[in-house]
């Protein structure tokens, strides 16, 4: 990585006031996917919350009482993560150097009816404009859009129940306790939809740098060769009540909505301009200006169909060479007949800049924010748990399993390290049913019964 040499250039960027933090750092040996790509936009993060405290299984002692009954408390819960939108944060480069992020535990119930203490939550902060992704199905989590909108990524387990409160008049199993749930944890992909009022889209060397540059106080690159912006940067134009936010795009070439070039990459920030402003080199040295402005019109539009619904606007530039004031009319006629709105403008002598600019502030009064329906959170519900008669299973080795989904999370819950435990849960097989469809396939003592995670022995009809 060479940060050093791009300081000073762009002393203005947000991107780059991030970057060059990186620069006093000891940094980790990056991945060659990442040695490859300045500017962070995607990142992969690993969550998982804490779990519930477990149950307390204890007995009240005092001086004249020498058989307290059951006071163990209940476990605390598990710490959440959550992941919420920060407007300061500009790219997801943080998350190069941490992603893992796990909440405490709950604590353990104790003595008295003692609450557990809650484990505490791991808040993570992502820029505005982040999509959420569940990292195997693609499904989207949320779009944190606005600041501080946050979202609970991994829920934090439950706590156990304390001892104290099993104890019951018809059924005593005082030293009964649960353990605390396990928390939630999954894979989240992160992508960043940049969010700019307007997107300045165009071949390379048309002169989007050199447009942003001249509007506002952004620096980027500017250079006679294509490519040269690697990473979106983002220029605040005066204008509006807080300034206009236009972000300047890496070049895109033909074929970038199929993953050539460096274009694609890209491609997604322009989603959310509300406006589009297409620069053009109108002085086509390289090639004909309508030619080029309709081969990036249409990888556009390959990526994203609803892009042609949005405001746009062409800015011909380098109509000061004569070239460019050659081929105007041309293009104008061309464009007016496809009904785009087209400026002959020059970046550098300031000429028409002033018409652009109105226009652009024209179409933003106007325009939505574009609606992305794709990214409305979709709710996440969980199945209900359905009461489903258990089954009985036998195994080739010859083990019966029982499948019932509470007996199962039952088993799992139990601390059976108590010596109520086994017979509790005897009673709920027995409830269930199950003790008795086991006797009738013929169960023997010493046959192996598994339910979920517990394998027991099984010890003959109950008493
Ligand atoms: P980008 O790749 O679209 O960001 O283009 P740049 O802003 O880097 O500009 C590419 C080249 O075109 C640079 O050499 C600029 O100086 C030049 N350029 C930009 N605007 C104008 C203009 O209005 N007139 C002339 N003659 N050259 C320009
Ligand atoms: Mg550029």
């Amino acid at each position: 990585m060479t940060h050093e040499n791009v300081e000073g250039i762009y002393p203005k960027s947000p991107f780059l006031a991030q970057q060059l933090r990186f620069g006093n750092w000891k940094l980790p040996v990056a991945s060659q996917k990442d040695q490859n790509n300045s500017f962070f936009d995607e990142a992969e993060i690993y969550v998982r919350a804490g779990a519930g405290g477990d149950g307390s299984s204890h007995f009240r002692r005092e001086k004249y009482v020498p058989r307290g009954g059951p006071d163990g408390g209940d476990g605390g819960r598990g710490g959440d993560v959550i992941v919420q939108a920060r407007k300061n944060l500009h790219a997801l480069t943080a998350f190069r150097y941490r992603r893992k992020f796990v909440a405490s535990d709950g604590g353990a119930g104790s003595r008295q009816q003692r609450h557990g203490r809650n484990g505490q939550s791991v808040t993570i902060a992502v820029p505005c404009g982040t999509v959420l992704l569940e990292r195997q199905s693609g499904q989207v989590i949320a779009d944190l859009v606005d600041e501080e909108q946050s979202v609970i990524v991994a829920h934090g387990g439950k706590g156990g129940i304390g001892n104290v409160h099993f104890k019951s008049s018809r059924y005593q199993a005082p030293t009964l306790s649960t353990r605390g749930a396990a928390g939630e944890e999954s894979h989240l992909r992160l992508e960043l939809e940049l969010i700019a009022d307007v997107g300045l889209v165009g071949a390379p060397n048309a002169g989007k740098s050199s447009l942003l540059a001249r509007l506002s106080a952004a620096r980027p690159k500017v250079a006679p060769y294509p490519f040269t912006t690697l990473e979106p940067i983002l220029g605040v134009v005066s204008g509006g009540d807080s300034g206009i936010v236009v972000a300047d795009l890496p070049g895109l070439i033909e074929g970038a909505s199929q993953g050539a070039g460096l274009g694609v990459k890209f491609l997604r920030h322009v989603r959310r301009a509300r406006v589009l402003v297409h620069v053009v080199d109108g002085s086509g040295i390289e090639t004909d200006p309508y030619e080029a402005f309709q081969s990036i019109d249409g990888e556009l539009e390959t990526f994203d169909t609803t892009l042609t619904d949005r405001p746009r606007i062409v800015a011909f530039n380098k109509i000061d060479l004569n070239e460019a004031r050659r081929a105007w009319p041309d293009f104008e006629a061309q464009a007016l007949a496809e009904g785009y709105e087209a400026v002959p403008v020059s970046v550098a002598t300031g000429n028409g800049l002033d018409k652009l600019v109105g226009r652009i502030m024209a179409l933003l009064a106007e325009a939505p924010k574009p609606d992305r329906p794709e990214l409305r959170k979709t709710a996440v519900l969980r199945p209900p748990p359905v009461d489903q008669d258990a089954q009985l299973l036998r195994r080739s080795d010859g083990a019966y399993i029982v499948r019932d989904k509470r007996l199962e999370d039952l088993a799992e819950k139990l601390n059976f390290d108590t010596p109520d435990a086994a017979a509790y849960f005897q009673r709920q097989l027995d409830r269930r049913g199950i003790t008795e469809r086991l006797e009738r396939v013929g169960t023997i003592a010493g046959d192996t019964v598994i339910v979920g995670n517990l394998e027991f022995e099984w010890d003959g009809p109950a008493l």
